[in-house]
């Protein structure tokens, strides 16, 4: 479950983000759309503690992210691809985060084997294409098998394969009682797996609904 309610965020004059509001509830995978620079990213920043709104609040699973402890073991979040350790390869890179998180290093290889990403494990994460780094990121959000993912722009750079990938997965995370917040700048990217969808455009919630309360009509 997640709950924003009332989200502002300014930067000096700009508003970013105005006035907020949408709840995300277990077993759905919500598509969040707006093109570049609609605010999708600071909303999701401001749900995981990383941003300070200006107004309103968040909270994941009943309560601020940041109140939560461990949080990987119950919210897995892909946000801008993280800084990784580019000599470190993609398992040794998860095996420090299944450790920090008190994950069995088994969890790791089945996660790495769940994003298509086995053959790769053990080569370098410097040598990594965009699309696998995303592939590791998706992995690393999964590891502490969350109720909650909160993924920003999962599917830049990867391949069709990998976003037909990708949709299988969230799909059946979501069919198990997960929650998902997934955002894109493209339609097509989440349409076929999100069960509703929040839009905005220049900072503002413009609609939210069913995928087919939004395209009666069309
Ligand atoms: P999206 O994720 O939808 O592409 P963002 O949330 O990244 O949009 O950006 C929303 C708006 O906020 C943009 O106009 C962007 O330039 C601005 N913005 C985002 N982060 C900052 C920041 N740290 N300082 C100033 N402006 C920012
Ligand atoms: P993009 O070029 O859009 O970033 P990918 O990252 O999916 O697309 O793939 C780029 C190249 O990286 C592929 O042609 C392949 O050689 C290699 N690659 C991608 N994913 C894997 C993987 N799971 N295992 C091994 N090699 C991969």
């Amino acid at each position: 479950m997640i709950q924003v309610e009332k989200l502002s965020k300014r930067y000096g004059d700009h508003h970013a983000v105005r006035d907020v509001s949408f709840t995300c509830a277990p077993g759905t995978v919500t598509g969040f759309l707006g093109p570049n620079g609609a605010g999708k990213s600071t909303i999701m920043r401001m749900i995981c503690g990383l941003t300070a709104p200006t107004a309103g609040r968040a909270s994941v699973l009943g309560v601020p992210y940041r109140t939560i402890p461990n949080p990987g073991r119950h919210v897995g979040v892909l946000l801008d691809a993280a800084a990784r350790h580019p000599g470190r390869s993609g398992r040794e890179t998860l095996l420090l985060a299944a450790r920090a998180q008190g994950v069995p290093d088994a969890r790791v290889d089945a996660v790495l084997d769940e994003v298509g990403l086995a053959s790769a494990a053990k080569r370098r994460v410097g040598g990594y294409s965009f699309g696998m780094r995303q592939r590791l990121g998706i992995a690393q959000a999964l590891l502490g098998d969350p109720a909650v993912l909160i993924l920003d722009e999962p599917s830049s750079g990867l391949d069709p394969e990998g976003i037909h990938q990708m949709r299988g997965l969230l799909r059946g995370f979501a069919d198990r009682g997960g929650t998902v917040l997934l955002s894109s700048h493209l339609l097509f990217e989440v349409e076929s797996v999100a069960d509703r969808f929040v839009m905005i455009a220049r900072g503002r919630l413009v609609a939210q609904g069913a995928k087919d309360e939004l395209t009666q009509g069309r």
